[in-house]
């Protein structure tokens, strides 16, 4: 077998849950149909946000005869993204450290292209997102996993320095984090920047802020790229207009990380090799215009409240999202996979905690509708009371 079919091997055996619950589960059949109550993946489950329609209206129209020719990072994009940062984090950030990438799926990817050789390490908290682990095998590099402790999920600093050796080349960090909700603090911060810094040779932190901007009960959010120098800020348009479908984010380095200048080109050469990976050029030009638009969060801090408070005077217990589209719950059965099962029955569809290295949890998307809300809650209840029966048997 060559090493390129030893690689694919390698993801697809990483993501062979995920693949397992979007192809041949009970959701992979029934998740679609008009009575389900779609709880799995942050995909809308409303009409999107009208003025993304218009803005991309607007911008679809040429001005001039290279509209849509080949672009890298479009100025105007970055002028975008270089205000924004400033309004919200008070860092000035260099245009020419801005790279517009296809959202944070793409961020990650160039950033990790950009700095991973075979055989490095990096280190990733777990629960991860999916895609973190493949990524870092798919350059040849070694993903080391350190445990968020459940159910506070706080920064495991001391596990994290425990961890590095002479080959760790980066950390990835999510705040706020997917799928607890928590936003890490600037003492946990400070502390990972502390261990960070006295490491023998220099490591990357690569910050996945995709979620920054679903903040609830008025918490503040807190940059970890103010932290530590040597960081890549990871930001998608994705969660905040809820359009996963329209790819558009970027890589932002602060003017503190001490290696920038080599990183423009390589992170630019790391999106050409990617596939030309900018965002589309209606996407760049509409992006003045979509960063003022947003998801109705207080509409899902609702949502959150509802979803809580109803399961928890069924008996369930979950995390209390301080941020992020989500909702952790302990699964009443030790096997997650089943009691998911038990729900399907019920229409009612969530993401089992298996699929991302959390057994034991399931994971509900606060993206499903007020309206699917309500009619799941019967479903649950049902659910909650098969396992009270089975367990007092
Ligand atoms: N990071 C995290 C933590 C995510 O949850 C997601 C999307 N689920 C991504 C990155 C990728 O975002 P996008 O699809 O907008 O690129």
């Amino acid at each position: 077998m060559t090493a390129a079919a030893r690689t694919v091997r390698e993801m697809m055996a990483y993501l062979e849950d995920v693949l397992w619950f979007v192809g041949d589960s009970t959701y992979a059949k029934r998740g679609a149909e008009a009575d389900a109550c779609d709880f799995c993946f942050g995909n809308p489950q409303e009409m999107p946000l009208p003025e993304v329609q218009q803005a991309i209206t607007r911008w679809a129209a040429p001005q001039h005869k290279s509209w849509f020719a080949y672009k890298f990072s479009e100025p105007s994009a970055v002028r975008v993204a270089v205000e924004s940062l400033r309004a919200r984090h008070g860092i000035d950030f260099d245009p020419a450290d801005i790279t517009m990438t296809t959202g944070a799926f793409g961020a990650l990817a160039a950033t990790l292209r950009s700095i991973v050789d075979p055989g490095d390490e990096v280190i990733y908290l777990s629960p991860p997102w999916f895609f973190y682990v493949p990524m870092i095998i798919s350059l040849g590099g070694k993903a080391v996993r350190v445990d968020l402790p459940a159910p506070g999920f706080e920064l495991p600093v001391a596990a994290i320095e425990r961890a590095i050796t002479p080959r760790t080349r980066a950390v990835i960090i999510n705040s706020p984090h997917n799928p607890s909700g928590r936003i890490f603090q600037p003492e946990e911060l400070t502390a990972l920047a502390g261990v960070l810094r006295k490491a023998s040779h220099p490591i990357y932190l690569i910050s996945d802020e995709s979620y920054c901007r679903i903040l609830f009960d008025g918490r503040p959010f807190h940059t970890p790229v103010r932290y530590y120098d040597r960081s890549f800020l990871i930001y998608t348009y994705g969660k905040t207009l809820l359009i996963p479908g329209q790819r558009v984010g970027y890589v932002a380095m602060p003017p503190s990380m001490p290696d920038r200048d080599e990183m423009r080109g390589a992170l630019m050469t790391a999106q050409m090799v990617n596939g030309w990976a900018f965002p589309n050029a209606v996407m760049q030009y509409a992006l003045g215009d979509l960063e003022r638009a947003s998801v109705d969060v207080a509409a899902l801090q609702r949502r959150r409240d509802r979803m809580v408070s109803a399961l928890g005077e069924m008996g369930y217990q979950t995390v209390w999202p301080a941020g992020t589209f989500y909702v952790l719950v302990r699964s009443p059965l030790v096997d997650d996979i089943a009691f998911t099962e038990l729900l399907a029955a019920e229409n009612v569809f969530v993401l089992p905690g298996k699929v991302f290295e959390l057994p034991g949890w399931f994971r509900i998307s606060l993206t499903a509708n007020d309206d699917m809300v309500e009619r799941s809650l019967p479903g649950f209840a049902k659910a909650m009371a098969g396992v009270a029966v089975v367990t007092s048997d």
